[in-house]
Order: structure tokens, then C-alpha cells, then sequence
């Protein structure tokens, strides 16, 4: 290992937490500018537990900030005309400025057509067709969660990514995809990689920046990490080890004392996906009440 780096651990939930100050703050002055608060609305369908812990604590996160949280519980069976006309009735309603259909939605509902459904101005995921679109051409959109903090993370940590050789496994329209673009849009050369792609280890090992969400535990080895790198860990797999269930990320963390930083998982990019749907929240609200900017490219 090369004595001039000892990897720095990137500790995403202090970040989160003074996002979510900053984001309070902010909250707050609008209040008393305005009297009025950002508004999130949060739709589950079904009871799958898993979901509804992300959705509990996406609520009490929202309220922590200080913004009004509106809650919609539909049963598993709901029909999907129902789904759509509860989603049009938010679109409509001016407290609400972000409204988010948790996933996974049972199989007999169409998840495009449900997010499709959303106000583009109101998908504080990103995960509408229109956003994906603005985000592919520059245009200033609500950009998905979790790339968003980790692009937040890796600005933290590098004053200009311009020119910076970044590699992004994988390709899925929330994590890898949207990676891909943010880090273009900063001027980096990228590389997608995913399940089909020859030579991984070999084009990580030339990448300044790497960004892994693949959800394949330990994937990603320090042999692979060139010296001084920075890797963002988005991966959370969950594992047995030792007859004890421990959630774990995509890279070796403890092999990688030789990049520049590095996201742990439990405790880097996780806590970094609810702090973005507040800011996401706000910026939801900022673009219903004052004029939008344009662009979010940085050429
Ligand atoms: P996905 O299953 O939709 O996509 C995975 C991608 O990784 C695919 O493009 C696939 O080709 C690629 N891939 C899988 N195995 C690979 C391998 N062995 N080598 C190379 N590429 C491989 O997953 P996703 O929704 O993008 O999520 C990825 C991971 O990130 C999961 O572990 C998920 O739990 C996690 N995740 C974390 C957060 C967070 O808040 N931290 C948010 C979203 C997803």
C-alpha cells in the first residue's frame, strides 16, 4: 500500500445531518417570508415491511426539517385507476410540493405509467421520463436521490471533477444511469460498466473516480482501486456472516486503505438518499414559487 494515502472514511450521515440543518434553516425563512411550508406527499401501496420502514422514516425526516408530510396508505389490491386519480388530486393540490410513490408497487400496477403520472415538476425521485430527459440534456430537473448525494460527497471532497476519469458500475435508471450523467455533466470522462461488461477490474484500476451500485457484495477488491482514488459505495446487500445478519456494501472496504476516500456502508451514501428528497423537496418548491434556472450542465 502506498504510504502516502491512508483512505479517509466519508461519513455520510454527519454530511446528511448538516444538509438536513441547512435544508431546516432554510425551511424556516420561507415560513416566515412566506407563511407557507414545502409539502411532501409520500404514497405506499401495500404492507410490505421493508417499505414501510424507508416510508416512516422519509416522514419523520420531512417533519424533522420542518416541512408538512402528507401520508397515503392504499392497500396492496388497489386498482390502478384509483392509484392515478389519488396522484392527479396531489398534483392539483398547491400544499403539496413533492410527491413520492414508494417502490417496489405490487406486480398488477404499471410503475411507469404510475410515475409517468407524477407532475415532472413535483418528482422530487427524478424518476419521471421528463426529468430523466432535462438530466440528459442539461436542463435543470429533479435529479434521483441517491446519485445526487453522491455526487454531493464526491464535491465535498474534489474542488473541480473536470477531466477526472470516473468509472460507474452499474446501469439501473435510479443509481448508475443518472451517476453517469451527473458526472459527465462535471466535465468527467465516464465509463459505465455493469453485468455484461468485460475487464472491470481493468478499467477501474485507471478510474480517478469510482461509483459502484451494483448490489453484489464485496465486488469490487482494492486491487482493483488505483492509488488515491475515491470510491462511492452505493451497494447495500445484506449478509451472513459469522451467524449474524450484517448489511454490507459492493466494495472491500478494509482493502481499499489506498484510495483518497471512501463511503462505508452501513453509514456513506445511505443516510445521503432521504437528506436529497428534502433537498429535493425544496428545490420542488422553489421552482412552484420563484423562476427555475435553466440548465444544471457545467460545460
Ligand atoms: P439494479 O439491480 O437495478 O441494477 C444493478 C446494476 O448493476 C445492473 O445494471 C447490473 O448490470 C449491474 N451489476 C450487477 N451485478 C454486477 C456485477 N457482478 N458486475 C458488474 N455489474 C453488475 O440495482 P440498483 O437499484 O441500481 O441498486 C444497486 C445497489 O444499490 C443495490 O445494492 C441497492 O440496494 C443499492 N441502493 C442503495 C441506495 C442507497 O440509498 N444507498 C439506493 C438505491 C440502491
Amino acid at each position: 500500500m502506498d504510504s502516502l494515502y491512508r483512505a479517509t472514511r466519508i461519513d455520510g450521515k454527519v454530511f446528511a445531518a448538516g444538509l438536513v440543518e441547512r435544508i431546516a434553516d432554510e425551511v424556516a425563512q420561507i415560513r416566515a417570508k412566506t407563511g407557507k411550508i414545502p409539502g411532501l406527499a409520500v404514497v405506499l401501496v401495500g404492507d410490505d415491511p421493508a417499505s414501510a420502514i424507508y416510508v416512516n422514516s422519509k416522514q419523520r425526516e420531512t417533519l424533522a426539517a420542518g416541512m408538512e408530510s402528507f401520508s397515503f396508505r392504499l392497500p396492496a389490491t388497489v386498482r390502478q385507476s384509483d392509484l392515478m386519480t389519488l396522484l392527479e388530486r396531489l398534483n392539483n393540490d398547491r400544499r403539496v410540493n413533492g410527491i413520492l410513490v414508494q417502490l417496489p408497487l405490487p406486480a398488477h400496477l404499471d410503475t411507469r405509467a404510475v410515475i409517468n403520472a407524477i407532475d415532472p415538476d413535483k418528482d422530487v425521485d427524478g424518476f419521471h421520463v421528463i426529468n430523466a430527459g432535462r438530466l440528459f440534456t442539461g436542463q435543470s430537473s429533479l435529479i434521483p436521490c441517491t446519485p445526487l448525494g453522491c455526487l454531493m460527497l464526491l464535491k465535498d471532497r474534489i474542488d473541480d471533477l473536470t477531466g477526472m476519469k470516473a468509472v460507474v458500475i452499474g446501469k439501473s435508471n435510479i443509481v448508475g444511469k443518472p451517476m453517469a450523467q451527473l458526472l459527465m455533466a462535471e466535465n468527467c470522462t465516464v465509463t459505465v460498466a455493469h453485468i455484461k461488461t468485460r475487464n472491470i477490474a481493468e478499467l477501474c484500476r485507471t478510474a480517478d473516480i469510482v461509483v459502484v451500485a451494483a448490489g453484489s457484495p464485496g465486488l469490487v477488491r482494492g486491487e482493483w482501486i488505483k492509488t488515491g482514488a475515491y470510491v462511492i459505495d452505493v451497494g447495500i446487500n445484506r449478509v451472513e456472516r459469522e451467524g449474524r445478519s450484517r448489511i454490507v456494501g459492493d466494495v472491500a472496504f478494509e482493502e481499499c486503505g489506498h484510495a483518497a476516500a471512501i463511503t462505508p456502508v452501513p453509514g456513506g451514501v445511505g443516510p445521503m438518499t432521504i437528506a436529497c428528497l428534502l433537498e429535493n423537496t425544496l428545490t420542488a418548491w422553489r421552482w412552484q414559487n420563484e423562476p427555475r434556472p435553466l440548465t444544471n450542465d457545467n460545460d
